[in-house]
């Protein structure tokens, strides 16, 4: 028996087998939850096919009040929520509220886009309109990194269109997932909305799975690839949002004080795991060491600590392999530049590893060329702009990009040449519902959010008539 039940066919179950879930901060477990098998796989996706008939066929009305119904459930839950957030994930605990609120505020914006069905033709010769359907089951799989607000990218959008879902968080964080099942198990029909989790065995199934008609993906490329090939023997559609390597160009006109504590917000946010956290600094010659010594500054002034203590500023890495991992790039980059700031674990128990800033560093190096996903910044030197926008698009990645300025209009001219899905413009990470967000080259296949993203849930259908 547990706290933390599955959400299949309307009615919170045990798993098949039992999991422990480990507090980044601490090592220790938060709870131990249901772990579905392949078996409850199976099952989750003949209660979401079995829902969808009657689901697809309400009033897009009907289904807006049940988004606003789950957003307000969130809401009256957001203290909860957001505590677990912080004991699963790692993240301070102002940031975790923020992923929630923001959570409710995404269900609450896809309750007010439409679908109506647009007339193209209608008259003494006939009538054509253009429909969207929904596809039938979709199945959402979900990162460790954001997992209440990347649930929120997808669940929505896909319930508004008339698809029944199939939720998999990260198997280090399905406590939120499997808490907002039991949150929203009364809100919504039985079998529209199933929430399982795994021990990382079960995506590969889901995109396998011929039941199953399309794959809301959000992760790395590599897993990305992957649930691409699977997804091809049933023709599944996909939308993958995967890694980036986001490029962020300083040009030299800027107040260095006023832009270096907005550059490494951009770095550091969630200890630098977010798909679109500024990844490559690249400064101007001019301003170089100043930049690089604020950075230093700034990392060596941030509060590292658990999530639930007042005044943390960053948390752990959320697990051990990530911690590995990033701890492996700290060791690369000493050979390929210069630590200025960090440059190791932080303590000697929980995933903490201090704000790192690395200078005297290139392109080539593996902490500018991969996706570090984690507090370590490079800061690359350049002296010409079009140049820095060469060497920022020499990456399979194209998620994200920001160029910082004085003169705007310039960066903004520079903005439209970086091959990234979103480019800012004196910011970075600016994420809205009404925006749509997707990746170019190795980032992704789709996009998620906005009217655009609500179309990825969706069928087109031609009705057209002669009369
Ligand atoms: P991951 O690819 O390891 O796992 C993501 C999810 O996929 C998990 O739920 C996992 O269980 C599942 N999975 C594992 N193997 C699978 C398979 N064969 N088929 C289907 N699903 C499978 O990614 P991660 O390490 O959890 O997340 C970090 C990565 O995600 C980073 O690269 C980051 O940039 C990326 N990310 C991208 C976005 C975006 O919107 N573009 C957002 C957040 C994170």
């Amino acid at each position: 028996m547990s706290d933390y039940k599955l959400l299949i066919g309307g009615k919170l179950v045990d798993g098949d087998a039992q999991m422990d879930v480990v507090n980044p901060a601490t090592e220790d477990p938060v709870a131990s939850c249901a772990r579905a098998s392949k078996g409850q796989l199976d099952q989750a996706v003949a209660a979401a096919q079995a829902a969808f008939p009657a689901w697809s066929a309400t009033s897009i009305d009907e289904r807006r009040a049940v988004l606003v119904k789950i957003a307000d459930a969130i809401q009256a839950n957001l203290a909860d929520l957001a505590r677990l957030l912080t004991q699963e994930q790692g993240k301070p605990l102002a940031d975790a509220t923020g992923e929630v609120f923001g959570a409710s505020a995404f269900f609450r914006y896809f309750a007010s886009l439409n679908l109506d069905a647009r007339v193209v033709q209608d008259d003494d010769a006939g009538r054509v309109e253009v429909r969207r359907k929904p596809l039938g089951v979709v199945g959402c799989i979900i990162p460790w990194n954001f997992p209440m607000i990347l649930m929120a990218f997808k669940v929505p959008a896909a319930l508004l269109a008339g698809n029944t879902v199939i939720v998999k968080p990260a198997a280090t964080t399905p406590l939120t997932a499997l808490k907002l099942g039991e949150i929203i198990k009364d809100i919504v029909p039985p079998g529209v909305v199933n929430v399982i989790a795994d021990a990382n065995d079960l995506g590969g199934e889901m995109t396998r799975h011929p039941g199953i008609r399309k794959i809301s993906f959000t992760g790395s490329t590599e897993t990305g690839k992957k649930v691409m090939a699977s997804a091809a023997d049933a023709l599944k559609r996909v939308s993958l949002e995967l890694g980036g390597n986001d490029a962020l160009i300083v040009l030299d006109d800027v107040n260095v004080k006023e832009t270096a504590p907005k550059v490494f917000g951009a770095a550091m946010q969630n200890a630098g795991q977010v798909c679109i956290a500024a990844k490559r600094i690249y400064v101007h010659e001019s301003m170089y060491d100043a930049m690089c010594d604020e950075f230093a500054r700034l990392a060596g002034e941030m509060v590292v600590g658990d999530g639930l203590e007042q005044g943390t500023q960053m948390g752990p890495l959320q697990n051990k392999q990530q911690f590995e991992k990033v701890m492996g790039f700290i060791e690369s980059a000493r050979k390929d530049g210069k630590v200025i700031a960090g440059g190791g674990r932080k303590g000697d128990k929980g995933y903490f590893i201090q704000p790192t800033v690395v200078r005297d560093i290139a392109d080539g190096a593996k902490l500018v060329d991969e996706e570090q996903f984690g507090p370590v910044m490079p800061v690359i030197k350049y002296s010409d702009p079009a140049e820095a926008v060469r060497r920022a698009n020499a990456s399979i990645y194209g998620l994200g990009g920001s160029i910082w300025a004085k003169d705007s209009e310039r960066a903004w001219g520079l903005a439209e040449q970086m091959e990234s899905g979103s480019v800012w413009v004196n910011k970075h990470a600016d994420l809205q519902p009404h925006l749509p967000f997707g990746g170019a080259k190795f980032s992704g296949v789709g996009s998620e959010l906005g009217e655009e993203g609500l179309k990825e849930f969706t069928q087109v259908q031609v009705l057209n008539m002669a009369r």
